[in-house]
């Protein structure tokens, strides 16, 4: 079983993918927890490059291009492997926080940018998650849970603002509108143990 976390900057849903996992570990499944970008040893060392500096060193293009190698990566080396043998693969982001960060918000180039996405997706990656999971949180809340503490959330609000976040919002709801089989919104705010019921009740669902 293979499950993504998706949602925006400071939304919650680091916490939630490893209560998930957590919980299911402790049903006796074996569970592989990881993220995007990440989860690899290359991948790791691309995501180095995407965090790393002003958020203008690449070109939306050169962007695209690094979070799908490492996408490519992470899953060639750790997520495959791990479905193969049965284990359960839980990942904080996937293929659809790249459909809306470098697609669905990018403004006026965003029609282009979603081609391209969706081009570079069928040509390398291919696979979707049985269950993704967007923890969903007004920017405003998330903005307030993140300001004071040095996240690397709170520098993507200080760097893209306000409006990024809401248009990411908007882009992660339309990918819930559009795949609703397999993308399920969880209400993201109260408490985390009250977040993690909503995420049990939303994989039980059919
Ligand atoms: O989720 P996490 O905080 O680990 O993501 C690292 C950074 O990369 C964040 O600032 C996030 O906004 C950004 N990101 C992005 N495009 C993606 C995934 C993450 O710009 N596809």
């Amino acid at each position: 079983m293979f499950i993504s976390f998706e949602g925006i900057d400071g939304s919650g849903k680091s916490t939630q993918a490893r209560l998930l996992a957590d919980a299911l570990r402790a049903e006796g499944h074996e569970v592989v927890l990881t993220r995007e970008p990440g989860g690899s040893r290359g991948a790791e060392d691309i995501r180095r490059l995407l965090v790393e500096g002003p958020p203008d060193r690449w070109s939306p293009e050169t962007e695209l291009l690094l979070f799908t190698a490492a996408r490519r990566d992470h899953l060639e080396r750790l997520i495959r492997p791990a479905l193969d043998r049965g284990a359960w693969v839980v990942t904080d982001r996937f293929a659809d926080s790249t459909r809306v960060y470098q697609g669905a918000a990018r403004g006026a180039e965003q029609a282009r940018l979603s081609d391209l996405v969706e081009s570079l997706h069928r040509l390398v990656i291919g696979v979707e998650p049985d269950r993704t999971l967007v923890i969903d949180l007004d920017p405003a809340e998330a903005l307030a849970r993140a300001t004071g503490r040095g996240t690397e959330a709170e520098d993507r609000y200080e760097s893209m603002g306000l409006g990024f976040q809401l248009r990411l919002r908007a882009g992660f709801h339309d990918l819930a509108r559009r795949h609703p089989a397999r993308v399920r919104l969880i209400d993201g705010s109260g408490a985390a143990a009250t977040v993690a019921a909503r995420v049990r009740q939303a994989l039980a669902a059919p």
